[in-house]
């Protein structure tokens, strides 16, 4: 009778596939508790979605949950092992400062993972504290729920609290944590640390689990870890060529921090391009720009192979006979990457149809991008509004001929010019999250306690494409700068 009560209060409805997992894939793991947590940002549209009745998730006993005070009923909180590829240098990880909480099943039977981020130590926290602080929580917050509205996947934001804890980085700061929710948070990460100190049968269990969860299209009579990897291949061949078509920059790509579900995961100190430029880095930690913008995809595929070798002895009882299939599938990446990435940015130039001439055409404009230093979203913006006045590169003859160019293939397809500028509409956003509006939207909250910059600005990012007139103040550029925009990595 309780439970049932417990069930329509607040929604919690929790499942722990993963703990019934082999234990050496985790610890459990409780949240340590906080001194006086304070709800500062709550995603009504996500809680409702996720079936969870936000009037009691708001309430104090609610808001106990967010902070790791309390354990919902259902849930088995435990930190999940990983190791990882960080800058190319293998090394063991896992949830440092994390729990997960289980697996919320909504209303229509999905299955998403719901982790704590800051809920203290656990025993992959090698030398941290276990916490994070209010203004990172609040980037994440911010740049992932920005994603989603851009139709990019990724792990999403339910809430942040306040831990009334101070915590110590280069000078003392807020405590917070953030409650996220992501389609499960298995990594590459995942399978490289079975596959480095488990049993096969354990990676052979872990890699069930991963196609039971993602891809229960798979059918057990082929090869169906093959498949998984394939699969994985293709996912973030989706993902990555997502993300350079909006210039996001994850800034720490690394194999901890891929995902299996193919979703964008840990927003640590990631950004969106402004000028547009291959080699932008906007990582302090990224000195040598492994992760730029321009490396994004090479990286993806990378990181691709490190989970393929991970996957190796599954694949096929010979060794050379797995190595090759591997290596082929790995090969795909790039066709896969490359036509997902020029289908969309087709897209972006209102074009329906292919032709072999679009790769110069599109090539030929970021080209003139990159040498006359202009915005890249802004770029995209200017040409689906067809006002060609705004930015110097449109004055230059250069655009004019290119433009000519451009016009001549829009009219050689069937569609109207209406339907191709409608097409860029749906495709260009018209505001992304720039990186001057995230800080003056954190510093508000961290250093005044005033949220309402920051729900000012997650309501126009809810509406990327929008082409509202309110959102015209957020598209403009961050005044010029001597030194560049530098993130970092938020612990
Ligand atoms: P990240 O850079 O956030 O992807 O984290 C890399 C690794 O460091 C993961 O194993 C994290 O759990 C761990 N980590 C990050 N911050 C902390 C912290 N404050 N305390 C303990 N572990 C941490
Ligand atoms: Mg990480």
């Amino acid at each position: 009778m309780t439970e049932r009560k417990e069930i329509i209060e607040t929604g919690w409805n929790f499942d722990n596939s993963y703990a019934r997992l082999p234990k050496s894939f985790f610890t459990n793991q409780n949240p340590t508790p906080v001194h006086s947590p304070k709800l500062v940002v709550l995603n009504h549209p996500l809680a409702k979605s996720l079936g969870l009745n936000p009037q009691a998730i708001e309430s104090s006993d609610g808001v106990e949950i967010f902070a790791g005070n309390q354990i919902p009923k259902g849930a088995l909180p435990l930190a999940q092992a990983y190791a990882g590829h960080q800058f190319g240098h293998f090394t063991i990880l896992g949830d440092g400062r994390a729990v997960l909480l289980g697996e919320q099943i909504t209303s229509s039977g999905e299955r998403v993972d719901i982790q704590l981020k800051g809920s203290g130590r656990t025993p992959y926290s090698r030398r941290g504290d276990g916490r994070a602080s209010l203004g990172p929580m609040l980037r994440e917050y911010i740049i992932s729920e920005a994603m989603n509205a851009l139709g990019i996947p990724t792990t999403r934001s339910l809430a942040v609290v306040t831990t009334g804890e101070s915590i110590i980085r280069q000078t003392e700061e807020i405590g917070a944590i953030l409650t996220r929710v992501a389609a499960s948070y298995l990594r590459v990460g995942t399978f490289q640390y079975i596959s480095n100190w488990g049993t096969v049968e354990e990676l052979r269990a872990l890699a069930d689990y991963a196609l039971e969860r993602h891809f229960p299209q798979v059918v057990p009579d082929e090869n169906k870890y093959l498949s998984l990897l394939k699969e994985v291949i293709k996912g973030q061949a989706i993902l990555i060529s997502k993300w350079q078509l909006v210039g996001f920059i994850h800034g720490v790509m690394n194999t901890d921090n891929m995902t299996i579900s193919g979703e964008t995961i840990d927003y640590g100190p990631c950004a969106f391009m402004d000028t547009y430029d291959p080699a932008t880095v906007f990582s302090s930690i990224d000195i040598h720009g492994r992760y730029a913008y321009g490396n994004q995809p090479k990286i993806g595929a990378w990181n691709l192979a490190r989970f393929a070798e991970s996957l190796l002895p599954l694949i096929h009882v010979n060794k050379d006979q797995a190595v090759k299939l591997a290596q082929d599938a790995i090969a795909d990446f790039n066709t896969l990457y490359y036509n997902n990435w020029l289908d969309g940015m087709r897209e972006k130039l209102g074009i329906f149809n292919k032709e072999p001439q679009d790769k110069s055409l599109i090539q030929d404009l970021l080209n003139m991008m990159e040498k006359h230093g202009a915005d890249y979203t802004n770029t995209f913006r200017e040409l689906t509004f067809d006002n060609l006045d705004d930015m110097s590169l449109f004055g230059t003859t250069e655009f004019t001929q290119w433009h000519e160019m451009w016009q001549a293939r829009l009219d050689r397809q069937k569609e109207t010019k209406d339907s191709s500028y409608k097409l860029m509409g749906n495709r260009n956003p018209a505001i992304i999250p720039r990186n001057h509006r995230v800080e003056e939207a954190i510093e508000a909250a961290v250093k005044k306690g005033d949220y309402s910059v920051m729900q000012r600005l997650l309501n126009v990012l809810s509406c990327p494409y929008a082409y509202s007139p309110e959102q015209a103040d957020y598209a403009t550029l961050p005044p010029p700068s001597t030194s560049p925009y530098r993130t970092f990595c938020g612990t």
